[in-house]
């Protein structure tokens, strides 16, 4: 804390981590010796830089952008980019910190990186979205490439300022590098299942934990917030799956659908419209909107997906879905939950699945976007979502067993901690203090 002061977000994912890795530290104490946390915990690179930009009102405005390259063990540094007022170093940091464990136990050669700016995207035109992520990309470009850093989306990063993005980075380049940044449009290099892969991954990584105790989606209530990519796509392999999805947000209110959420009017508000989640209820009269996130936790479900942003889900919201009887939790997005939250639901009992191996499924298909751009091939729908439900098994596995020989049988956050780990502890001991 005294090294990195004021970036609580980067502390409390530090801490998650650290504290589950004491009994392999007990076992191995190799990595005490090659100084394995003291490296794990500074990030190889931390880049900031201005980022100017004209509006259209033609005044200037300048927001900061950032890159981090936290870990490259295993693999090119890769991880998103995101555009939130909120972004600042500490963010930055705890996601890249995060996405190093991640990636790891993907099983496929990433390392870990994350960026983006404190650029706010809402009420944005077009034009101004192209102009900030032009001037993005010019100074980014710099530092990334296919087989040193590969960024992709995250929040307010979707497909359109991806291909900005590309754009711009092959202008400078005079290069078509497809490799460079994954979530790209199906018609220069995307991947079919890549706008699907975290959501989805998300319900399949929770389907494993039910089927271990002879449970389904099927017929279960669910609430998932967000409305962005990572919900919407949790909603629609839920709905498939056989339940019923009750609600949904955004960050300005929710809505509550007791016949279900409508999933095709959310993609059009949201995926086609750009509208904020409170419209449902003009289409949907029998729903309610409430204003305000939080009490979204309150409503009653057997699963509950927390899809939008970190810390959505604290001590109380905890509570509240335990007394309403959840029998799991996923954390679609990163780090949703607070510490003191997740020790309500071990303490409860409650199935629990960490953001890290809950939601790689997304990253897990950016790798394997990279794969195919290596080749020059594409593969099909079915082919990559093979794939990644595969991917999710192993990881659902690898965390069980990292669990159970460390003696915290059923604790998926100690699991995937160790199994994320000891890949990238190995890989860098190997190399040496570099
Ligand atoms: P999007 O921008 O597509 O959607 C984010 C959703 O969360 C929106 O509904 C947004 O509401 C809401 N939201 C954002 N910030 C807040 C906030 N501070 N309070 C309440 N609601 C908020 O992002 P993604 O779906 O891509 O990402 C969601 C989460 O999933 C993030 O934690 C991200 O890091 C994580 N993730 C994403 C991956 C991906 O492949 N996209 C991969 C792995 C993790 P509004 O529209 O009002 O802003």
């Amino acid at each position: 804390k005294k090294r990195n002061p004021n970036e609580n977000e980067f502390h409390q994912a530090v801490k998650e981590v650290f504290d589950s890795l004491v009994p392999v530290l007990a076992k191995n104490p190799k990595y005490i010796r090659h100084g394995i946390l003291e490296r794990m915990a500074e990030p190889e690179r931390l880049i900031s830089f201005q980022v100017p930009w004209i509006d259209d009102h033609g005044t200037i405005q300048v927001n900061r952008g950032f890159r981090v390259q936290f870990n490259s063990a295993i693999g090119p540094y890769k991880g998103g980019i995101r555009f939130h007022p909120s972004v600042n170093a500490s963010i930055i940091k705890f996601l890249g910190f995060e996405q190093m464990f991640k990636n790891s136990l993907t099983g496929l050669p990433i390392g870990g990186g994350k960026g983006g700016s404190d650029f706010d995207p809402k009420g944005k035109s077009d034009q101004e979205i192209m102009r900030f992520t032009q001037s993005f990309m010019s100074e980014l470009s710099k530092y990334i490439g296919p087989d040193v850093d590969v960024p992709a989306g995250d929040i307010g990063v979707g497909a359109r300022e991806i291909g900005y993005m590309f754009g711009q980075y092959k202008k400078i380049r005079g290069h078509f590098e497809a490799g460079v940044l994954t979530g790209k449009g199906l018609t220069y290099g995307g991947s079919l299942g890549r706008t699907e892969a975290t959501g989805y991954g998300t319900v399949y990584f929770v389907e494993e934990m039910l089927q271990d105790i002879g449970l389904s989606f099927a017929d279960r209530t669910v609430v998932v917030s967000g409305s962005g990519n990572v919900s919407i796509y949790a909603i629609e392999k839920a709905q498939q799956l056989g339940a019923k999805v009750v609600a949904c947000s955004d960050s300005s209110g929710y809505v509550f659908d007791e016949q279900g959420i409508d999933l095709a009017t959310v993609k059009r508000l949201k995926e086609v419209e750009g509208k904020r989640i409170s419209e449902y209820v003009t289409e949907h009269p029998h729903a309610q909107y409430y204003p305000g996130c939080s009490n979204i936790w309150s409503i009653p479900c057997d699963i509950a997906l927390p899809c939008a942003t970190q810390n959505e889900i604290d001590e109380i919201a905890a509570n509240l879905l335990v007394s309403n009887g959840v029998l799991a939790v996923g954390e679609g997005a990163n780090m949703p939950s607070t510490l003191q939250a997740i020790d309500v639901f071990h303490e409860n009992k409650v199935l629990f699945g960490p953001a890290k191996a809950v939601n790689a499924g997304g990253v897990a298909v950016s790798a394997l976007e990279m794969a195919q751009n290596s080749m020059r091939l594409s593969w099909s729908f079915e082919e990559v979502d093979t794939k990644l439900q595969e991917i999710m098994k192993n990881i659902y596995r690898s965390s069980v067993e990292a669990a159970r020989e460390f003696n915290a049988p059923g604790n998926l956050v100690v699991g995937a901690n160790i199994a994320g780990f000891k890949k990238v502890a190995d890989a860098m001991i190997s190399q040496g203090v570099i």
